[in-house]
Order: structure tokens, then sequence, then C-alpha cells
């Protein structure tokens, strides 16, 4: 049976996303830090299948190619040109497709935004490095495209427009916050260019942690209705609070991007984040930066009614704590309840404050 496609499952329901790929395999010791770019489908295949694994088995609905800031510009600063975009993009697409098999995955393509914009080549030329993304993914038979990450918003109305011309269903997505893009263009005023470009899901991802990408939807939601437009929705936010950050999110904190955890969210944080967006009306719910597969599990247990069903790997994971009633210990034995977890503002386990921001989303 053929697979049900991208605008189906939004109609019908909610799309959980995957979380990130590049901190995660950073971590892991497969990418470099500073580079973000994917040699490991080549050098660790192994490594990159394992994490689509988990974020599978966590309920993830797609797979998203590993193909960040696989452009061939961006490939020749970074690391010499080792392997092409093609090389690359060939082996992302074989690795999300066999792991998308082993569920009822789709496989989302990726597309970056390029040094072409920003060296000022226009149009032609920064369509011409995202055709060259494209066609490795055209050619290895993805089920859509995601084109993300870019902060201005011109480059991403080209870049949907190329993505177009495939002819698969187009989720575009900006690293923006409520301040907008770095031109100074609004949230709404993006979300509005994107859907007049011709995204069919648009939305935030990345940079910002989930309260203020749920800042961001919600002005960009208020503009496409103010115009009639009617786009999916979708939000990919990072793993790590970085309120306060400017417009360049968690880049502005110095512990960006190589002491991050005692900003990382918890389960239950994400459990608050899927609601909202969710109550807010977006459809299409995942995490990028941060984002490991036991977040990806936890939006895809908040909206187990609404999917139907739980994820695989909630077999070894009862929601809001209840599996831990038995442990030898009274005191933690204690805490197999939702009102602990819910209600807990964890410390850092330094001195100084506790982290108690995410209080705002309740
Ligand atoms: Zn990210």
């Amino acid at each position: 049976m053929p697979k049900k496609g991208l605008l189906e499952r939004l109609r019908d329901g909610v799309v959980t996303g995957d979380g990130g790929y590049v901190m995660a395999l950073e971590k892991r010791g497969f990418v470099k830090a500073g580079n973000w770019t994917p040699e490991a489908v080549i050098e660790h295949p192994e490594a990159v299948k394992q994490l689509h694994r988990e974020f599978l088995l966590a309920g993830s609905d797609v797979l998203q190619t590993f193909t960040f800031f696989s452009t061939d510009d961006m490939l020749d600063i970074k690391n010499g040109q080792k392997f092409s975009c093609s090389q690359l993009n060939d082996n992302a697409c074989r690795l999300a497709h066999e792991v998308a098999a082993e569920g009822d995955a789709l496989v989302a393509g990726g597309i970056t935004h390029s040094q072409a914009y920003l060296q000022g080549k226009g149009k032609a030329e920064v369509q011409a490095v995202a055709r060259a993304q494209l066609a490795a993914l055209m050619k290895n038979k993805v089920d859509f495209l995601i084109v993300e990450y870019y902060n201005i918003i011109e480059e991403i109305e080209w870049a949907i427009e190329e993505a177009k011309k495939c002819g698969l269903p187009v989720a575009a997505s900006m690293c923006i916050g409520k301040e907008g893009d770095v031109t100074g263009v609004s949230p709404g005023d993006c979300a509005v260019r994107m859907a007049r470009a011709g995204a069919d899901v648009v939305g935030v991802n990345c940079l910002f942690d989930p309260i203020m990408t749920i800042d961001a939807i919600r002005l960009m939601k208020e503009a496409l209705d103010a115009q009639g437009l009617r786009p999916f929705l979708m939000t990919q936010p990072n793993g790590f609070f970085s309120t306060g950050t400017d417009r360049y999110g968690y880049l502005s904190c110095p512990e960006y991007p190589l002491a991050l955890e005692s900003r990382t969210v918890t389960r239950f944080d994400v459990h608050k984040y899927a609601r909202a967006a969710y109550d807010l009306g977006v459809r299409y719910i995942g995490g990028c930066c941060g984002f490991e597969p036991y977040h990806v599990r936890a939006i895809a247990e908040e909206l187990a009614e609404e999917r139907g069903k739980l994820p695989a790997s909630s077999a070894k994971h009862e929601p809001w704590g209840a599996g831990i009633w038995n442990s030898k210990y009274q005191f933690i034995s204690a805490r197999a309840n939702r009102e602990h977890w819910e209600n807990l503002v964890p410390a850092t386990g330094r001195p100084g404050p506790a982290s108690s921001h995410f209080k705002e989303l309740q």
C-alpha cells in the first residue's frame, strides 16, 4: 500500500517531526562543530542510521535526510570539498529511506541556505545552488521537501520557488524569532511571503527555544489569517533555552555550541511545547538542534490521543514518570506521578539560580 503523503497526513491529523541531527551527531563524535556538514552519511553511515531509527521509534512520522549545509559552496569552505553535495545527498537519501521503510515514516529531503546569497550573487546563482541540492533529493525519490534554516526572507523565497518546480509538497521554515529576519522583516510578513512563494507548510525551526518559537509562530498565524492564507504550520524549535537572546537566538549564548547542556529542555517541557503548538493550530510539530529522541517521544506521548497511538519506544517509558513506582527507594517512587514532573522547576545543579522561565507556557 502506498504511504499516505504529507499533506494528507496534515489534513487528517498531526505529524510528528524528528529532532536535531548535527548537534546529536557532534556529541557522538561524527560531526565537527563549526562545520556542521554531513560527511557522516559516508564516513559513519551506521551512526546516522541509528539516529534515524531512534527518532522513528520515538514517534517521528518524518525522517529528514541528513543533508544540512550540503551545498557545494559551503562544503568547499568547510571541508575542502572532500565530498560533493551530490555524493552526500545520495547517501543521505539512501540511509533515510532504509530506516523509513522500517516503519511508516516519510522521507523529507532537506535543503539549507548557501554562501551564494550573502556573497551577493543574485537570484539565478542562488537558485542554481538550490537546484544542485534538490537534484540528488529528487533522483532519490524523497516524499517531500523541507527548505529550512534561512534567516533572510528573500533568500528563502527564491529557494521555495526553485523547490516548487520539483512538484513535491514544500515545507518552508525560517530560523527566526518574534523579532523577525535579520533584515528586519517581521515573522508575520515572512510567513505571508513564504506562503505566497508557494510553500505548502510554513513555520520556524532552530535557533530559538520552544517558548520563543511559539511566540514566533503565533505572529505568523495572525498575519496569515489576516491575509486569508491557510498553509499548514510547522515548528521545529531548539531543545535549548534561549530566553533573552537577540535575533540570532542561541548562537548568541556564550555556551553555544559546546556547553549548552545546562540549557537543555526536559521531556516535560516538551509536553508543554507540543500542547501549546497543537492548540495554536500547528500540525507539523518536531524539533531541531538539541531535540534528542526522548524529546520527540514526549511530543508523540503528549499527542497520543490526537495521533491515535503511542510510539514504539513508549514500551520502555510510562508517561509522566509512572514507571518509577517500583523504585526500591520510597523517596523516588513518590515521584511516580504527573503532578511532580509537571510542576518541577529543574535546578541546573550549579551554584546560581535555577531555570524557571518555562513557566511562561503554563
Ligand atoms: Zn537546528
